[in-house]
């Protein structure tokens, strides 16, 4: 399972993406609904995103799933059988909190394990609050996020300022 809460989906979380489905018999892409964070894109956006830039990138890859799932992670793992969590590290300042989370949720469930994996070099200072600071202020983005996303967030600023 690769958790997150995609807001949206970069191509940084699609770099951890591809490699996670390299290692596993399957990946599952698996939006947070409990997020305590406010998303700036619905529930079903964030999920439409996801699955059009999934399916755009990766089309290879056939091992590679979507879902959306409520609750605490771990309960979320034992019900789909996962074996394992992916995680991205982008930089020091990620560790922290990853290794709480990590450790936490092993005490929970000692039978699913996190692996955290790292981005190509050019990720890592790429994170979805930046792209959505940057498209507000109307700044181009196709650089960092796939095109459904650069084009929905256009729209999503545009909505909200003209
Ligand atoms: P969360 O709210 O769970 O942190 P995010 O969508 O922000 O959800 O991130 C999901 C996962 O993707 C986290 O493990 C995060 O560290 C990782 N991640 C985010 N951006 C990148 C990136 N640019 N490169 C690699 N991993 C990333």
């Amino acid at each position: 399972i690769y958790p997150g809460t995609f807001d949206p989906i970069t191509n940084g979380h699609l770099d951890i993406i591809r490699r996670a489905s390299e290692l596993f018999d399957e990946v599952i892409v698996a939006l947070a609904r409990n997020s305590q964070k406010t998303p700036l894109f619905s529930e079903s956006e964030r999920l439409g995103l996801l699955e059009a830039a999934v399916l755009d990138c990766c089309s290879d890859r056939t091992n590679i799933r979507s879902d959306a799932f409520q609750g605490l992670l771990i309960d979320y793992a034992r019900v789909t059988g996962a074996t394992a969590v992916v995680r991205g590290l982008r930089a020091l300042s990620d560790f922290e909190y990853e290794f709480q989370m990590a450790l936490m949720n092993r005490k929970l469930a000692p039978e699913v394990t996190t692996v955290f994996l790292m981005p190509h070099e050019q990720y890592t200072y790429l994170n979805s609050t930046i792209i959505r600071e940057l498209a507000r202020h109307g700044k181009e983005v196709g650089d960092f996020v796939p095109k459904v996303v650069a084009d929905a967030l256009k729209k999503k600023f545009e909505v909200k300022y003209h």
